[in-house]
């Protein structure tokens, strides 16, 4: 790393000084290279090009919440942390920095860098977006001093998406959040970067986002994806506790923590894959892990222990896919009927009540709003899922072996806010 001569900073801190004598309200902010300003406070410094406004003054504080929410959540020592200084490069025209010598041994780099007790961050066009690179790096910061190490680059690149998705309301920072809207991540884009490299690629397995390497090319698809498998992961209610033994302290660089973490699972990777694409068909805006994330991987045992013909399953409104424990051999038949009232909420926040057939005028993916659906998992992992309409009652014919899972039909956003349970009854028929 390199360190700065500190005798020319003299004049310029004695006149800042000054300055804040006369204007008590401003930061100290010293000219330390043609154009560029720096201000500091506790461990923390400011380094810009840019014009110091409210947003970049707020910075300090933002990095103590953030490092304080980090010491809580991983176990670090505050006063240890504190102790920790960071600079913070905000640039707008790269050369000035240039000129002045302070990108000197950093490798080239678009967004964001982080280089021991430095980060860098381009100018980027809102101050949502911008926040959340200055939170993506110092994720990075605080990872290198804490555990050693970012970890694989799928987890690095993760963790960091994940803390730097964010929420800055009334001087009060929320990080890890998942947006509920566009409007409050302007420029943020990772759900819209998934859903066009879906339709350019198709769903990556989990094992290619474990593997990701280090290079430029595509790196924002890859951030986005190694974004969404952390939050699949670290939520998730059997995988959590995988990831969480794989990511222990210390961490390096390497592709150790993907090893570990894919050793643990190896005798039921077909489970993990499958759970991770039911994940990614309703990862969108608003999504919670708690009432979507479900494991199939139970399911197997009941192959064997021969299933019921007849059963009758809740299907809470209000939650993602719900296993029905219906088994299903290609080629039969399931009859299936559901009865209850339950409300779904809409734009509006007015209550609607709907039934199992949905709501006529309001569709979601071509099939009405609040209509019970199904959805058949194969047993054959290159089959993808089939969806279905259910409504009050249908029959269904099994294309290969798998079982089926139930949930009512709404953005998975507009879920949480509702209420009601309907009753479902599969009875399997007799035709093979
Ligand atoms: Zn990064």
């Amino acid at each position: 790393m390199r360190i700065l001569p500190r005798c020319k900073f003299w004049t310029p801190i004695l006149v800042a000084c000054l300055a804040v004598l006369i204007v008590p309200q401003s930061r100290a902010q010293v000219e330390s290279a043609a154009g560029i300003k720096r201000f500091s406070k506790d461990q923390w410094t400011i380094v810009t090009d840019l014009p110091i406004d409210s947003e970049i003054e707020s910075w300090p504080g933002i990095l103590d919440q953030a490092l304080a929410t980090w010491c809580q959540k991983w176990s670090i020592d505050p006063a240890q942390a504190k102790s920790w200084p960071l600079v913070v490069h905000c640039i707008g025209d790269r050369k000035l920095f240039e000129q002045a010598g302070l990108l000197e041994g950093v490798p080239p780099f678009d967004d964001g860098f982080q280089q021991a007790d430095r980060v860098f961050l381009i100018e980027q066009p809102s101050n949502y977006y911008r926040r959340h690179l200055l939170l993506h790096e110092a994720t990075h910061w605080v990872m290198y001093h804490a555990f050693a190490g970012g970890g694989s680059p799928w987890f690095m690149e993760g963790m960091a998406e994940v803390e730097g998705t964010h929420q800055w309301i009334n001087r009060k920072l929320s990080l890890a959040i998942i947006p509920r809207d566009p409007q409050g991540v302007p420029h943020w884009g990772r759900f819209k970067r998934l859903s066009d490299s879906i339709a350019a690629k198709g769903i990556p397995s989990l094992k290619q986002i474990l593997y990701y390497g280090n290079d430029r090319q595509d790196r924002q698809d890859r951030y986005s994806w190694s974004w969404a498998a952390c939050v699949f992961l670290r939520n998730h209610p059997v995988y959590s506790t995988m990831l969480q033994r794989a990511s222990a302290a210390p961490l390096d660089y390497s592709l150790k923590l993907t090893q570990l973490f894919e050793n643990s699972l190896a005798d039921r990777w077909d489970w993990v894959e499958r759970d991770w694409k039911l994940f990614v068909d309703e990862f969108d805006f608003g999504y919670q892990p708690t009432s979507n994330l479900i494991a199939l991987e139970p399911l197997t045992k009941d192959l064997s222990d021969g299933l019921p013909k007849n059963l009758s399953v809740d299907v809470d409104s209000a939650k993602g896919w719900q296993i029905a424990n219906l088994f299903l051999r290609t080629g039969q038949q399931v009859d299936i009927s559901a009865e209850g009232t339950y409300v779904v909420r809409m734009q509006n926040q007015q209550a609607w009540e709907s039934s199992p057939s949905g709501i006529s005028y309001q569709y979601y993916r071509h099939m009405p709003m609040g209509k019970l659906i199904g959805g058949f998992v194969s047993t054959d992992t290159s089959r993808p899922l089939d969806v279905f309409a259910i409504g009050k009652q249908t029959e269904y014919v099994a294309q290969s072996d798998g079982w089926l899972l139930l949930r009512i039909n709404e953005p998975v956003g507009k879920r949480q806010d509702n209420s009601g349970k309907l009753t479902v009854r599969c009875t399997i028929g007799s035709r093979p």
